[in-house]
């Protein structure tokens, strides 16, 4: 018997040059706006048509505890009632969670997963618009957000329905200025919010359809939106696997991909997606592999051979040529491995022990044993 929930964005627009109708949103939103962006404030302050924000908040890094803390206090004082994020998953992030604080009142630990109290925000957030201007942490359709807490040396998330964006404003054309090296490493990270929810034993017909959806666009433009960052189509697709991913992972939840890049994320400043990127094979290989052992039936057996299908786009594609695909592709888009973005194999064991414990690992198809987990992390080195 069927029987499932899908938590959504309140209002999702899609659509090439669609950013155009940001302006006209934002007074049925609020009044006074908090505007995050990514290092450049300028570079999209057009969008807000003649709508002043109250505050500006450029956001360089994947968000640690104190650039929420400060932020929202700089949100408080300016007495801001809505907040518009446009830029990659940082900014959105956290916004996300500024938005979350002004609605609750509340500081940032007092919702924090494992480092915190981990009482989810209750009240609602003040109205959150997210525009994305990569493609890859489909955060514009999540309902959390991950922050680094450096001292703890690991990334957890605020988690709560009442985070999902009031809406999402997803346009394709924000991202064709994206450099390669980013366009690789995200699309990686949308590749694998697409793949980890479908293997997921928390999988659903609708989180089905939009990995599926998510996996076959995503496969067949990556390399295409990393050569040729100008091709419109090639970056509707990835703007497409970005958000599916994200729908996917809210409903779906995620595997061991993200349960060992959320530790990493938290241990040194890698970019998430490279983090991914490098991960993808050998955590595809390893729930591969324990599974023919440990549970032959599982249908993530099955699942995994559509895998390979969509990314190969070969209807005869077995789970090898899947893997294949996947080394291939990380190579030819030059993703750095584990140990060009700074963690050192000293730091293996500790990653792999704390992985085998996060919450974002709920969603593999097996439980991967702590030495299972240490060798991933040689493989992706
Ligand atoms: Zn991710």
């Amino acid at each position: 018997m069927i029987s499932f929930d899908l938590a959504l964005p309140r209002k999702v627009i899609f659509g090439s040059g669609r950013a155009d109708e940001l302006a006209a949103l934002l007074p049925m939103l609020g009044r006074r706006v908090l505007l995050c962006t990514g290092s450049d404030p300028a570079r999209h302050r057009g969008l807000l048509g003649d709508v002043e924000p109250v505050a500006v908040v450029p956001v360089v890094r994947e968000p640690t505890v104190e650039d929420v803390r400060a932020a929202t206090e700089q949100a408080r004082a300016a007495g801001a009632d809505a907040v518009v994020a446009i830029g990659g998953g940082s900014p959105i992030d956290l916004g996300k969670v500024v938005a979350a604080l002004l609605g609750n009142g509340t500081d940032p630990l007092d919702h924090l997963e494992i480092v915190g109290k981990g009482v989810p925000p209750a009240q609602p957030s003040v109205p959150f618009v997210a525009v994305p201007t990569t493609a890859g942490t489909g955060s514009e359709a999540t309902a959390n957000a991950p922050l680094r807490s450096p001292e703890e040396g690991v990334k957890t998330s605020i988690r709560s329905p009442h985070m999902l964006p009031a809406v999402a404003l997803v346009d394709p054309l924000l991202t064709l200025g994206c450099p390669p090296a980013v366009t690789a490493s995200s699309g990686f990270d949308a590749l694998t919010q697409c793949l980890e929810p479908y293997v997921s034993p928390k999988a659903n017909p609708a989180t089905d359809a939009v990995a599926v959806e998510g996996l076959r666009r995503g496969a067949r433009s990556l390399r295409r939106a990393y050569e040729r960052g100008d091709d419109r189509e090639a970056r509707e697709d990835m703007a497409l696997c970005s958000f599916f991913g994200g729908v996917a992972l809210a409903n779906a939840k995620l595997g061991a991909v993200h349960g060992l890049a959320g530790v990493v994320g938290g241990t040194v400043d890698a970019p998430h997606g490279a983090t991914c990127a490098a991960l993808l094979a050998p955590v595809f290989e390893a729930n591969v592999a324990a599974l023919r052992e440990r549970d032959p039936d599982a249908p993530a057996l099955r699942r995994y051979t559509e895998v390979a299908r969509l990314l190969t786009g070969r209807g005869d594609a077995t789970v090898d040529d899947g893997v294949a695909w996947l080394h291939e592709t990380v190579a030819a888009l030059s993703v750095p491995r584990l140990g060009a973005v700074g963690l050192a194999p000293e730091q293996y064991p500790d990653v792999a022990e704390k992985a085998a414990r996060a919450s974002s690992m709920q969603g593999n198809p097996v439980k991967l044993t702590e030495e299972e987990l240490l060798a991933v992390l040689r493989a992706a080195s």
